[in-house]
C-alpha cells in the first residue's frame, strides 16, 4: 500500500507542531516532529557535559543513543532516549539551543535520515521540521513553508512558557527566536529554507483553527482526498 507524505517546514514557532498535529489528527496520518528527536540527542549530549557546538565532542556520544519514538494512546508523540521517556525535558528552554547546536552538524543529520525516511515508508505521515521538503522527503506529495513575524512567534512561544510555569520577557524570547532563525538559516548543514515547490503559508494574521483549515483546504485540493 502506498502512503503520503505531507513535509511541512518552517522557523520555530511559526505554529508547526501544533498545526500538524491537529492535521494528522483529522486526516488519520502519522504526525512526526523531527524537531523533538534533535532535541533528544542535544539532551543527550548536553547531560554528558559535552559542548553541544562542538562536532568532536558530539560525534563520539551518537553511537551510544538509541532513539525511538511511541505514540500514547491519545496518539502523541513520545521520545525514548535508551528506554526513558523525555518528552517533557526536551521542551525545557534550554533544549531548544542545544538541538538547533547539534542539528548544525552533518553527522547528526545523517545519522537521523533514515530513521525519518522509514517512517514516511511505513506510513502516511505529516513530518515537520526544516529540510522535510528540501532533504528528508524531497518527494513528499505536498510541502508546506509555515512561517510568521517574528513578532507574533515570540508572543506565542512567551504564552507556551508561561502556561508550564517559566516566564521570560518577551524580548529575551524574541531575541532567542531571532539568533535561532538565523542560526538554522545560515548554516551549513540542511540550511532553513523553502523548497522550490512548497507552498507558503503566513499564519501571522490567522489565529489556530483559521490557520488549520487553510491547511486543510490544502491538502484536500493537492491529495485528492
Ligand atoms: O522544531 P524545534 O524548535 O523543536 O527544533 C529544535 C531545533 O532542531 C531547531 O532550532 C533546528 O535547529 C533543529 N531542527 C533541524 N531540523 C529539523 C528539525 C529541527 O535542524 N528537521
Amino acid at each position: 500500500m502506498s502512503h503520503y507524505s505531507i513535509a511541512i517546514d518552517g522557523p520555530s514557532g511559526a505554529g508547526k507542531s501544533t498545526l500538524a498535529k491537529a492535521l494528522a489528527a483529522r486526516l488519520g496520518f502519522l504526525y512526526v516532529d523531527t524537531g523533538a528527536i534533535y532535541r533528544t540527542v542535544g539532551l543527550y549530549v548536553a547531560r554528558q557535559g559535552a559542548d553541544c557546538g562542538k562536532e568532536d565532542e558530539v560525534l563520539p556520544h551518537l553511537p551510544n543513543i538509541a532513539l525511538s519514538l511511541t505514540y500514547g494512546e491519545d496518539g502523541l508523540q513520545h521520545m525514548l532516549l535508551n528506554g526513558e521517556d523525555v518528552t517533557g525535558a526536551i521542551r525545557e528552554n534550554q533544549v531548544s539551543r542545544w538541538a538547533s547546536q547539534v542539528s548544525a552538524i552533518p553527522g547528526v543529520r545523517a545519522f537521523l535520515l533514515e530513521m525519518q525516511r522509514d517512517l514516511a515508508r511505513r506510513h502516511s505521515v505529516i513530518m515537520d521540521g526544516r529540510d522535510i521538503g528540501t532533504v528528508v522527503l524531497p518527494q513528499a506529495d505536498l510541502k508546506i513553508f509555515l512561517t510568521a513575524s517574528v513578532e507574533q512567534r515570540a508572543i506565542r512561544r512567551c504564552k507556551e512558557l508561561e502556561e508550564k510555569g517559566q516566564s521570560v520577557p518577551l524580548e529575551t524570547v524574541k531575541a532567542e527566536i531571532a539568533q535561532r532563525d538565523y542560526d538554522d538559516s545560515h548554516r551549513a548543514a540542511a540550511p532553513l529554507r523553502q523548497a522550490e515547490d512548497a507552498v507558503v503559508v503566513d499564519t501571522s494574521q490567522l489565529n489556530l483553527e483559521e490557520s488549520l483549515e487553510a491547511l486543510y483546504t490544502l491538502v484536500k485540493e493537492r491529495l485528492q482526498l
